[in-house]
């Protein structure tokens, strides 16, 4: 399967990208996590994607859509993906459209996570994420680790992200409505969206999405 995932951020995707690529073995690909994963290497499009990041702008689109056609040409990736964060403008989901018929291939659905705004600024002021595995997702009140600053999967060290300062948030929501929502319109019109309500147990909402995928598989 081929599936987008889309919804502000705190939304939770990443943390059910992780779920659902696992249930439905495909891998996960986050351009958010492949562009830490170049500034904690410190390399030349790491230190120009830092620069926006930090303050909630997006990453020009030349540079996003090379780094994810990269990863979405891995063998790995070849019956099928789980992206998490990409496309996240109209262009962004054009150029996804002509890399994927080129191949004569398509999507097989875009989940949008629904989650009200006053929630995603609780969930991402208090988000703690684990340095060996973004996967590894805290909250200092609504899942608070065992003990604090440590990861209870794998024992490494919870840090906040330098984007989820408050002012950050701001500008996050902001390029979210501006940019990304209007891709939500985009897949509407090729019948692609499914709108899942995103509050609840991670467990539910996971559900909730193999569901939703199983009746567009049908
Ligand atoms: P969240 O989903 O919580 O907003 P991500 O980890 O997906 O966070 O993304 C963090 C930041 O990485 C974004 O605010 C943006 O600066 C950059 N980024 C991620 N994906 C893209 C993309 N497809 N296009 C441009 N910038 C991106």
């Amino acid at each position: 399967m081929r599936i987008v995932l889309v919804g502000p951020p705190g939304a939770g995707k990443g943390t059910q990208a992780a779920f659902l690529a696992k249930n439905l073995a495909i891998p996960h690909i986050s351009t958010g996590d492949l562009f830490r994963a170049n500034i904690s290497q410190q390399t030349e499009l790491g230190k120009l994607a830092k620069s926006y990041m930090d303050k909630g702008d997006l990453v020009p689109d030349e540079v996003t859509i090379a780094m994810a056609k990269d990863r979405m040409e891995q063998p790995d990736a070849e019956n099928g993906f789980l992206l998490d964060g990409f496309p996240r403008n109209v262009s962004q989901a054009e150029a996804l459209d002509e890399m994927l018929s080129t191949e004569g291939m398509k999507l097989d659905a875009v989940l949008d996570l629904e989650v009200p705004e006053d929630e995603v600024v609780k969930r991402i002021a208090g988000r703690r994420i684990c340095r060996n595995d973004s996967a590894h997702v805290f909250h200092v009140s609504y899942k608070a680790p065992k003990q604090e600053g440590v990861c209870d999967v794998c024992g490494g060290e919870l840090y906040q992200r330098d984007d989820d300062s408050e002012e950050t948030v701001r500008t996050r929501l902001e390029v979210y409505h501006t940019q990304t929502e209007p891709i939500i319109d985009y897949y509407k019109a090729q019948g692609l969206v499914v709108t899942i309500p995103a509050l609840g147990k991670v467990e539910e909402v996971t559900a909730r999405s193999m569901e939703a995928l199983a009746r567009e598989d049908a």
